[in-house]
């Protein structure tokens, strides 16, 4: 038996972000459909440790049934050492078999496959002729965004902004958009936002957001987090990536909720059920749409088993005796 390796350049050379992007519509669409099959991630958050361990499984059935894990770990000081916070891998086993058939370096695929989703909500979500863009924040998550939202948005004018102006001066520049000096600056006539800090307060409040924008929230990930005041989440028509993650899992949900500005019946709709037309999505050009990603097992399959078809074709990785 032998399992194919793939480094993290490997990774990032064979997924490109169109075809991520339609490998996340399709995954998603499969979900809703009840294709696929995970639980809610598990997080070790050993105490004092600045460091968390998540492990996210999942399984696709079928003709090649698929299990894939990843596991990664989150060390939010990286950035500060020229690393990606996120480190870990992506595993695939032959849903039959058990054997481990692969290994892949995890950071290009949560970058591209996290981007490749909002792209996803993106295009199912916001305004058709939405044109200004505002990234807040310029870590691995911003830049991967900037990507994707150019992959479905025509030429779209892009405004970063980040907590330290130099490092959203400096990603402007790499990408050849422009750096707003402030949250407000960035959002002023954004047709679509994208959240992608890991502030644990909110940085948007809902007056500065203009009717008819659509919000990806993805950085905050766990409960105590969020990105978002609780008047935004109010006024938007909330979309997800999963019901039950985000009632587990995310700040921009549960706050709100425990505050009393929400509702549990908040949630419209997953996004794969706005893809297979169980939901209509946005109704009107003034409705505030919000896509609350948190990142789910089954998009990491579904990049990995993209990576992993694409190096069998063309001779890439190395294959290491198991
Ligand atoms: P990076 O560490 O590369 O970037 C973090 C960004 O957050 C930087 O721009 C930093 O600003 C900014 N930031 C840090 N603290 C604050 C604060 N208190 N207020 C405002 N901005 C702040 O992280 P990534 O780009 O890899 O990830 C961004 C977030 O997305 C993380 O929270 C991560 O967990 C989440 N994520 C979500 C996924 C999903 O599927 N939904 C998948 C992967 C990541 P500066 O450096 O300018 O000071």
């Amino acid at each position: 038996m032998s399992v194919l390796v793939l480094e993290a350049r490997e990774v990032q050379s064979l997924l490109d972000m169109e075809g991520c992007i339609t490998a996340m519509s399709d995954v998603l669409a499969s979900l809703a459909r009840g294709e696929l099959f995970q639980p809610l991630r598990q997080i070790l958050q050993p105490p004092h440790a600045g460091t968390l361990f998540g492990l996210m499984p999942a399984h696709r059935g079928g003709g090649a049934p698929l299990y894939a894990l990843k596991e990664i770990v989150i060390a939010p000081d990286n950035p500060a050492r020229g690393m990606d916070s996120h480190q870990g891998s992506v595993l695939l086993h032959d849903g039959r078999t058990g054997e481990l058939v692969a290994l892949l370096n995890a950071s290009p695929i949560t970058a591209i496959r996290t981007a490749a989703v909002s792209a996803v909500a993106t295009r199912a979500l916001a305004r058709g002729n939405s044109h200004r863009v505002a990234i807040l924040g310029a870590g691995v998550q911003a830049r991967a965004h900037v990507e994707s939202m150019r992959a479905v948005l025509d030429d779209p004018e892009i405004r970063i902004w980040s907590r330290t102006a130099a490092h959203a001066e400096a990603l402007a520049t790499g990408v050849g958009a422009s750096a707003a000096a402030s949250v407000q600056e960035a959002l002023e006539d954004a047709d679509v936002v994208c959240t992608v800090t890991t502030s644990r307060e909110p940085i948007i409040r809902r007056e500065w957001l203009r009717d008819g924008v659509h919000v990806n929230a993805v950085g905050s990930s766990s409960p105590t987090a969020r990105e978002l005041d609780s008047a935004t989440v109010a006024a938007a028509i909330l979309f997800v990536d999963r019901r039950e993650s985000i009632s587990a899992e995310s700040g921009d949900y549960l706050i709100p909720l425990r505050e009393g500005a929400i509702g549990a019946d908040h949630i419209a709709a997953e996004l794969g059920e706005v893809l297979v037309r169980q939901h209509a999505g946005r109704t009107g050009n003034d409705e505030i749409t919000l896509f609350k990603s948190l990142g789910i097992g089954v998009e990491d399959l579904a990049a990995a088993e993209l990576v992993l078809r694409r190096a069998r074709i063309g001779g890439v990785g190395h294959e290491v005796d198991f």
